[in-house]
């Protein structure tokens, strides 16, 4: 139970874990809520862009693996007839993304590959509730090769020179994973890692903590899921910590703009969820300060070393696009949307809240991206007084 019971300072920020665990019990019950609202609970994502990078025919043979689309009809009316979008598409540009396709682009400010709004009116919205991320069995080659792709990202040529395109998820990981000790890399490229790794750790963590039985089709938690792949390794525990940080200082950092928001969607969720945002900007911006993102990009170097950060962050969005399981396509690509929205309010808006522009899209990912890590740390919170227990016994 030690190894899942980080404490003191969480590296690379500037806070404790203990701290953490309570602003998350504080902030819980407002995220609960809120992602249940119709506005938070419907999303567009287009689960048919291809892969950029290698053939996947996205034939994936789990039942989990599909995706349940929702009805029109379901949908409120402000969703349905409104396009919700302030990002300015003129800014449109495609520059080291030849491959581009047109259901897709990216804008200077954007940590991530977006859909084109073409491309969103013409697929199905997605009742995220209805489709939960939990185990799917989907594995093998195909997650390996996801993952593996993903780690790659975090060799940078700006830094420490280790561009090394050869080397595989096991070499890049014997390095990175003692990001703990790492004095010698840059913060820039341990906190890439570690939010890649701690979003890994929050999609483990649910998969054993909704783990099916395949022999009696029962839903249960999976202890020894957890501990093989999380209690084993006390880095992955923190890096999720690490991932929740950024994701709290992002939301800190945009509450004049959640506050000011017009929440398009029925008249009478609209008071509800202006109450939840209300109840989670209170707590976030109340708590002790958490990650101080101006320790970032200072160096001679800050400036080629950002374009290199937001071009292998928008990489690993378009990686997503490779995932052969529908539901973990769908999750993934939510999830890094949701991350890269945080980066984008934490290094794109030079400071100005005036300067915020989200599409609906980024603030359903990002408000359920914070959702499930919140969700994983208190999973960990219920496997670690469970390891207790057999420890106890023992
Ligand atoms: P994997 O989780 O595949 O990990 C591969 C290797 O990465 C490990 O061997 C280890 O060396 C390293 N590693 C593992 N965790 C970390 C970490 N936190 N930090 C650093 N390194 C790490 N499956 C589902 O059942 N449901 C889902 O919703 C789901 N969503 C997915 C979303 C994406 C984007 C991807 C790529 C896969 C998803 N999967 C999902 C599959 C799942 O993540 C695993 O790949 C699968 O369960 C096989 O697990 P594994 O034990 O082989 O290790």
């Amino acid at each position: 139970s030690e190894s899942c019971s980080p404490s003191g300072a969480i590296q690379d920020a500037c806070c404790e874990y203990k701290t953490i665990e309570q602003v998350n019990w504080d902030i819980a019950p407002y995220l609960d809520e809120l992602i249940q609202t119709s506005f938070f609970r419907y999303v567009k994502i287009d689960l048919n862009r291809g892969c950029n990078f290698w053939k996947e025919d996205h034939f994936c043979l789990q039942e989990g693996c599909a995706v349940e689309t929702a009805d029109e009809s379901e949908i409120p009316e402000n969703l349905r007839t409104k396009s919700l979008s302030s990002v300015d598409y003129s800014l449109t540009q495609d520059a080291g993304f030849p491959f581009l396709n047109k259901r897709c682009h990216f804008n200077e400010n954007d940590f991530c590959v977006i859909d084109e709004p073409h491309v969103l009116n013409d697929i199905p919205y997605v009742n995220l509730l209805k489709n939960p991320e939990r185990f799917t069995g989907y594995a093998g080659d195909s997650a390996a090769r996801v993952w593996d792709a993903v780690y790659k990202e975090n060799c940078f040529d700006a830094g420490e020179g280790d561009n090394d395109d050869s080397m595989g998820l096991g070499d890049l990981l014997k390095g990175m994973q003692n990001a703990n000790d790492a004095g010698d890399m840059c913060v820039e490229k341990r906190v890439f890692y570690r939010l890649i790794s701690g979003l890994h750790s929050s999609i483990s963590t649910h998969i054993c903590d909704k783990y099916l039985d395949q022999k009696t089709g029962k839903w249960y938690r999976n202890l020894d899921c957890f501990k093989e792949r999380l209690g084993l390794h006390p880095d992955r525990i923190q890096n999720m910590y690490f991932t929740y940080v950024v994701l709290l200082r992002a939301i800190a950092k945009l509450a004049p703009y959640l506050e000011s928001t017009s929440w398009y969607s029925s008249s009478l969720d609209r008071e509800k969820i202006h109450k939840l945002v209300n109840g989670i900007v209170t707590t976030t911006v109340s708590c002790p300060p958490t990650f101080d993102e101006s320790i970032m990009f200072t160096d001679e170097t800050a400036a080629s070393l950002k374009k290199e950060f937001k071009n292998h962050f928008r990489n690993i969005s378009l990686i997503m696009d490779c995932v052969g399981c529908e539901k973990c396509r769908l999750w993934g690509k939510l999830q890094v949307t949701g991350l890269g929205t945080a980066l984008k309010i934490l290094f794109s808006f030079d400071n100005d809240a005036s300067k915020y522009r989200l599409t609906r899209t980024e603030l359903v990912s990002l408000i359920n991206g914070f959702s499930r890590i919140s969700d994983s740390l208190r999973a960990v919170e219920r496997f670690r007084a469970r390891i207790q227990d057999q420890e106890d016994i023992l």
